[in-house]
């Protein structure tokens, strides 16, 4: 029997492409390394392979005539055009749940990082500096106020680490909770101003765009600090560049960027952020765990049976 024809639109985790193998007829992003050669297997591919990343607009859907399915490697999945893919009758999955905390531990593996200065501390050390004399103090995370920008699968997950640090914790989302403990407020602005840290956790895409900007950051004030682990797309980058480093906040800690792999040097240049490259959910556990349910969704469409997580 021929493999179903799969087409992967992002650099698969070689675990997850070699299970893909077996069972599919994978063409690894002939779409965009060659052009032409897609053009002769684009009738044949019934799914589409992507990663949390990966752009899936209305142009490629409309080249593919036989795409039933599209499985997503991730929980976000801004860069696919979910509404064009139901026109088409396409179904798109995700892979939540699984990675949410992962990402709530990173989360706060950043905040407590920012507070306390932990990478700084570390060159501090590597650096010889420390026979000169101390550390510079820094900033107590137990006890503080967290205010949480998405308070979904995520952003519970990291406010119930933060209740055991005895931390306040508020939030904002549009349509508020009404089985949450936690403090409500109507914006991320309002929020922000009664925070010390303020922990973005939303969805990427066009309902977000820049919804941490100047106004947002000078609320946060010169105090407070930044934690991004949403999408880069979700912060203003250029207001968050003139806000820590011209003192309107006091740090930031970022794991998503705008423009990824590429950090602006203004911050890659500033002391007092934090900067990883977008590894939240890169565990060898919980990225087995995302292989798992991304290819088990591929499989049970195959199998005529219900998909198992599909994107509301
Ligand atoms: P959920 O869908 O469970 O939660 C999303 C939350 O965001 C909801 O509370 C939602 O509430 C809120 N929200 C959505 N839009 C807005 C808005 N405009 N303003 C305020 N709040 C908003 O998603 P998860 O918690 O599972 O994941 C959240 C996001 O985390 C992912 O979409 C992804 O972008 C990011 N992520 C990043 C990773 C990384 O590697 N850094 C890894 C995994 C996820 P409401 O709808 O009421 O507004």
């Amino acid at each position: 029997m021929t493999k179903p024809g799969v087409l992967s639109v992002a650099k698969l985790w070689p675990r997850y492409m070699q299970a893909l193998q077996e069972v599919f007829e994978v063409h690894d992003r002939t779409h965009q390394l060659d052009p032409a050669q897609f053009a002769t297997i684009a009738p044949r591919i019934r799914a589409i392979a992507g990663g949390g990343e990966s752009t899936v607009g209305s142009e490629l859907l409309a080249q593919l005539p036989a795409l039933e399915m599209i499985s997503i490697f991730g929980v976000g999945y801004d860069g696919v055009d979910v509404a064009a893919a139901r026109a088409r009758g396409v179904p798109v999955t995700n892979t939540p749940d699984v990675l949410t905390e992962e990402v709530a531990d990173l989360g706060i593996a950043l905040m407590l990082s920012i507070a306390r200065r932990v990478p700084q501390a570390d060159r501090f050390v590597r650096d010889g500096k420390w026979p000169a004399g101390p550390f510079p103090l820094t900033r107590k995370v137990s006890g503080a106020r967290l205010g949480i920008v998405g308070l979904g699968r995520i952003g519970q997950a990291i406010a119930d680490r933060a209740s055991a640090f005895g931390m306040s914790i508020a939030y904002t989302t549009r349509t508020r909770r009404e089985d949450s403990p936690y403090a409500y407020y109507p914006s991320a602005e309002a929020l922000a101003h009664e925070v010390d840290f303020l922990m973005v956790v939303t969805p990427g895409g066009a309902d977000t765009r820049g919804l941490i900007n100047a106004q947002v950051l000078a609320a946060l004030g010169s105090r407070g600090y930044l934690i991004n682990v949403a999408r880069g797309s979700v912060v203003d980058e250029p207001a968050l560049v003139h806000a820590v480093t011209s003192g309107v906040i006091a740090g930031a800690a970022l794991d998503v960027f705008a423009d990824e792999p590429n950090v602006p040097d203004a911050l890659r240049n500033c002391d007092n952020v934090v900067l990883t490259p977008h590894i939240a959910s890169g565990t060898w556990e919980t990225r087995a765990a995302m292989a798992d349910l991304a290819f088990a969704n591929l499989q049970a469409h195959f199998a005529g049976k219900p998909l198992l997580t599909p994107v509301p």
